[in-house]
This record gives structure tokens, sequence and C-alpha cells, in this order.
């Protein structure tokens, strides 16, 4: 039985968040056949743009079958009928009634869902690599090779932003060689804000704008990219809410597995807003109520004596049962990768900004400040980050195939030894499910330190 599936359910914006997720496939036929609209491939968090010209962006892995529970399928029917608090409600009575043959079912639902992402993980790394991506690539590389060669055939466009890793990029740039490639757009991102950086910065994303805008034939205006920076902007407001206000206090709305499980949730979904920008922003806004509603009525748990454990990296892959493993050992996991880089600042939108400059200026933060093109930067984005989170362990995630991050260890470990002071250990990973014993192992020894 899964031990977050009690408390996910009584939150029926986790559940709309999980369902827009796994319902993806379909939710994009409509848009793609029915209303004409085109699909662009994004990965990370850089879907701004693609939102802004009328495009659709897509997490390519949100395009396959997701096996949904079937009951998930009833309640994603039923509430375009009831509406999602009413069947959140009903979740929650059947789970409180005891009646065990249904609730065994609503814990299927949430087991089902979280499995599901993971298998299909493990799934197009597989194909990844039986499609000849080179095997010295990352976990993160290579299902992402993966996914675009089961369904990039389906998008109009693959947006690519360059990134601090030289892998990444060659990995972006060998999309080409899969059969039907879509049209690449690219968004060059110097890798140092020094000399015109800034300019060249605002030209590559204006190119971008171009020719997303001649794809979908849909003018972009500053007043459009503003509109569409203000929703992303209440997006990371809410996410910074949860993780600073919410994941930071000594009493959690719900259980701390269940909390990190909806972390993890984010973590996806924040890629490409579910491809729904608004609809997104609406939930993520509707998730921060209900939790500060629990926690009013003092519904949740009193989690004060649970050490808050940061896990990071997770964006090239991670090992899933590390929740559970360290929930079971009296800590609390933490994942906020896209803070740590920061990718949650939000963009000035005032009326006598410059949208192209302001995202300008947000990217290039983001990549000198946040993700760093030396280890050193880097290393202090996550000591910054453990800092503000108060955290009192940190696990660092050594990827097999990654020469950019991995290697950033050795410094973070003294970085924090000398002005942190907490306990903080590696765990190796190359691919979801291997090495759990492993995995244990390794939590147990860090967890007793506490
Ligand atoms: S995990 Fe490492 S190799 Fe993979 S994309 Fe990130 S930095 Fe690059």
């Amino acid at each position: 039985m899964s031990i977050f599936a009690d408390d996910i359910v009584r939150f029926s914006s986790v559940l709309k968040i999980a369902y827009n997720f796994l319902a993806g496939r379909d939710y994009l036929k409509r848009k793609k056949f029915r209303e004409k609209k085109k699909l662009i491939s994004v990965a990370l968090p850089f879907s701004d743009l693609a939102f802004a010209t009328g495009g659709i962006p897509v997490f390519p892995i949100r395009m396959e079958t997701l096996e949904i529970n079937k009951y998930l399928v009833y309640l994603g029917s039923a509430s375009s009928i009831f509406g999602w608090k009413k069947v959140s409600d009903f979740l929650g009575f059947i789970k409180s009634s005891g009646i065990s043959e249904l609730s065994k079912t609503v814990d299927k639902i949430i087991d089902d869902a979280i499995d599901t992402i993971n298998r299909k993980y493990n799934e197009v790394y597989d194909l990844g690599i039986e499609s000849g991506i080179s095997s010295d690539f990352c976990y993160g590389i290579k299902s992402l090779y993966g996914m675009h060669v089961s369904k990039g055939k389906n998008c109009d466009a693959v947006l690519n932003f360059t990134i601090r890793c030289s892998a990444y990029n060659k990995y972006l740039e060998s999309l080409k060689t899969i059969a039907h490639p879509p049209e690449q757009v690219w968004v060059d991102i110097p890798p140092r804000d020094i000399g015109d950086a800034s300019e060249i910065l605002m030209d590559n994303i204006s190119r971008a704008i171009t020719q997303l805008e001649n794809l979908t034939g849909i003018t972009c205006s500053d007043n459009r990219l503003r509109e569409h920076f203000q929703i992303g902007n209440q997006v990371k407001k809410s996410y910074k809410t949860i993780l600073y206000e919410i994941g930071t206090s000594d009493f959690y709305p719900c259980n701390p597995a269940t909390f990190a499980e909806i972390l993890v949730l984010l973590n996806h979904t924040f890629q490409d807003y579910n491809s729904n920008a608004q609809r997104y922003a609406e939930n993520m806004n509707h998730l921060v109520s209900e939790m500060k509603d629990r926690i009013k009525k003092g519904i949740g748990m009193d989690v004060s004596k649970m050490p808050k454990i940061l896990v990071t990296p997770m964006f090239g892959g991670y090992e899933p049962e590390i929740t559970e493993i360290i929930y079971k050992l009296g800590g609390r996991a933490l994942y906020a990768d896209w803070e740590m880089l920061l990718l949650l600042e939000e963009i000035d939108v005032s009326r006598n900004s410059n949208p192209i400059e302001e995202y300008a200026k947000y990217l290039m933060n983001a990549t000198s400040n946040g993700i760093g093109c030396d280890n050193d930067t880097l290393t202090n984005s996550y000591l910054r980050n453990a800092k503000q989170m108060n955290a009192d362990g940190l696990i660092f995630i050594q990827l097999f195939g990654c020469h950019s991050v991995s290697n950033c260890y050795a410094m973070l470990r003294e970085k924090i030894r000398r002005e942190l002071e907490i306990p903080t250990t590696a765990l190796t990973f190359n691919k979801i499910g291997e090495n759990i014993e492993q995995v244990k192992t390794r939590l147990g020894a860090f967890m007793e330190m506490f």
C-alpha cells in the first residue's frame, strides 16, 4: 500500500495536476487535430516562448500512452460533471469509511500514477539506448532521446535552450538525426554575462519568437509576452510558497512522504505546465489554499522532529524510492531543483518594461548565478538553497555519465562542511530501480547521523 495515498486523495488540486499530467495524450491530440494547434517539444522549464506564441508546449513523455488507473479515468470524467472538489471529498469519505476494498482502490490510484511515470521513464530510457544514443550519456538525456524517438514526430517544433552541459547541447543537436525530426528552434544562452552577452541573448530570443510565430501564425506582441509571464509569475509564487512557507514549517498539511511526492509531481509538471498555463496556475494556487486550509484546521502532521533532507539534483534522473526510504527512517525529503537553479525567479511585467529584455535577464541570471558554467557557482547555488530551506542534511545524486554536474560533489561537500556543518552524502544513480538495496544501506547509515 502506498503511504502517500491517504493524504494525496484529499487534495483535489493534486488529483487534477496528476490527471492532467497522465491524460496529456488525449488533451494534446485534441489540441493538435481539432484545434489545429502546434505542439512544441520542451524540456527543462523553458516553455514560456511556446505559450506566448500560441503554441502548445509539451514535455514529450506526456505524448506517450500512460497507463491511467481506470478509476482516475472515471474521476476525470466525473470531475467534468461534478467538479474536482466533490470528487476529492468523495475519495476522502471512501478512505475514512473503512471499506477496505474501496479504500485499496484509492491507494492504487496514486500508486499507479507514480509507478506509471517511473516505468515509462525506464521504457524511453531503454528505447534511447536501443536507438543508438551513446551509453556515455546520463539517464535524463537517454530518456529524453527515447521520448523523441517515440513521439517527436508528433511535434511541429522542438524548442532548444543551451545550458552549461555540453552533453545536453550535443543531445539537442542529435535530435536532427531522428527520423521525421520536428523543426528546431534554438535559443543560445551565452555562458557568461560579459560584454554584449545580454544583447546577443535578446537577439536570439527575438529570432526564436519569429520562428515560432511563423509556425503558429500568431503574432507575439509585448502584451502577449507580459500576459504569459504574469501567469508564470503566479505559478512561481505558489511554488515558492509551497517550498518555503510550508516545506520548511514544523506542521505539514499531510505526511512528509506525501509532501515530498507532491514536490516530485511539481518538478515534473513545471516543465510544460501540463500544456495549459492558465489551468496550471489555477491548480497551483488551489494547491496552496488547500494546504493552508488544512494547516489552519490542524489537519496534517507535526514534523518538527523530522530532519529536512534536501535531495538534489533530480532533473538528470534519481531513484524515486528515496522519498519513502527517508520517511521510514524518520526524515522528510525535499526536492527544489528549479528553485536552486534560480528558475523560480519572477519576470518583471511592469508596463514600461521590455518583455524580451526581462526574459533575457531571467535566463541570464539563471545561467550565470544558478546553473553556472563553473562548479563554484553551481555549488554556491546548492549551498544557498540548503541555507534558505534550513536543511538538516543534503543528499547529492551522482549520475552515471554526467561529467558536468556530478563532478562538483567534492567541492560541495567541502563547502557544506565548512559553512553549514550538516551531514551530506552522495548516491550514485544509473537507472530507476537499480541498486535499491545499496541506496537503502547508504541512507540507513546517513540517517543515523540525526
Ligand atoms: S545530469 Fe549531467 S550530463 Fe545529464 S544533462 Fe544534467 S548536467 Fe548534463
